[in-house]
């Protein structure tokens, strides 16, 4: 594969990044994943706004320029052959010349790096027919995951307790009520309702759910934007979950509860269908 690093086009095994990089001694960076269907960007306008803000929260100077970026993704998707997959991105702060938990200076050259995965099958995923299963677990998280940092090992460790438990994610619950999930954003559904938390500090505002809460009222479908607990979740007609690398995802068990018989249900495979449809419309 042909990666982006710093300006660079080159071979993976020849990509460089310093062992200062504070993303990899710090976890002081962002990212963005940004889909591909029919080898074209999904949604790129509004990953690439959110790298800008997470960007400017941390105050990691001088994001790139949008066309530049489109630019570099685009050349990369068509460099590695991607018809079906996705484009990784990651900015640090960058790799001043020692540790230190003080900012660098404001000049210290941020760290650019770009990928590819190819997933042939990625819109035609067969879990999305049955649905996954999940536990739910504390979310123990820092108290600004509206900035996408590459801080990702509680994440990481509730996937694994997940996977040992028999299921496919974990779903965090702070105060009693859900936040997100590992690395999506939850919903339930209630008599037609499509419920999902209210965005915040303590989510991360997905991309995907944004599209996919306006493709619901453009349907005429009922949105109610506010937190649910495990126990709503339980006694809920549907459960699904979103992300820019799954789309709309069913969910057909929450800690060994069925939800809505352990059947894939009407609303989540419906907003599946049109979020794909009206995405690939819009691809770039
Ligand atoms: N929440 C978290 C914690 C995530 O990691 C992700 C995916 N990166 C999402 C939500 C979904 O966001 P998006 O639809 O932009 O992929």
């Amino acid at each position: 594969r042909t990666v982006y690093v710093n300006g660079e086009y080159l071979p993976e095994n020849e990509a460089k990044v310093s062992i200062f990089d504070r993303a990899f001694l710090m976890a002081d960076g962002v990212y963005e994943v940004t889909s591909v269907l029919d080898g074209k960007l999904i949604d790129f306008a509004g990953h690439a706004n959110r790298l800008a803000r997470s960007l400017s929260e941390l105050d990691i100077p001088t994001p790139p320029e949008f066309d530049d970026l489109l630019e570099i993704h685009r050349k990369l998707v068509a460099e590695n052959g991607v018809n079906e997959g996705m484009v990784y991105l990651q900015i640090t702060r960058g790799a001043p010349g020692d540790r230190d938990f003080a900012f660098p200076p404001k000049d210290t050259r941020p760290t650019v790096v770009l990928f590819t995965q190819n997933k042939p099958g990625l819109a035609d995923n067969p879990q999305a027919k049955v649905g996954i299963k999940v536990i739910s677990i504390e979310d123990i998280r820092w108290g600004r995951r509206d900035i996408k940092t590459v801080q990702l090992l509680y994440p990481s460790m509730g996937k694994m307790m997940a996977k040992k438990a028999g299921c496919d994610d974990a779903w965090l619950v702070e105060d009693g009520f859900v936040t997100e999930g590992t690395s999506n954003n939850t919903y339930i559904v209630k008599g037609g309702k499509i419920i999902t938390r209210n965005l915040s500090n303590d989510i991360l505002h997905g991309i995907t759910r944004a599209a996919v809460l306006k493709f619901a009222k453009e349907a005429q479908m009922e949105v109610e934007e506010r937190p649910f607990t495990i126990e709503e979740a339980k006694q809920a007609d549907e459960a699904f979950f979103t992300s820019a690398s799954a789309f709309v995802m069913p969910v057909v068990e929450i800690d060994g509860a069925a939800i809505g018989g352990g059947k894939v249900g009407s609303v989540a495979p419906r907003l599946r269908e049109i979020y794909l449809e009206e995405s690939r419309k819009a691809a770039v």
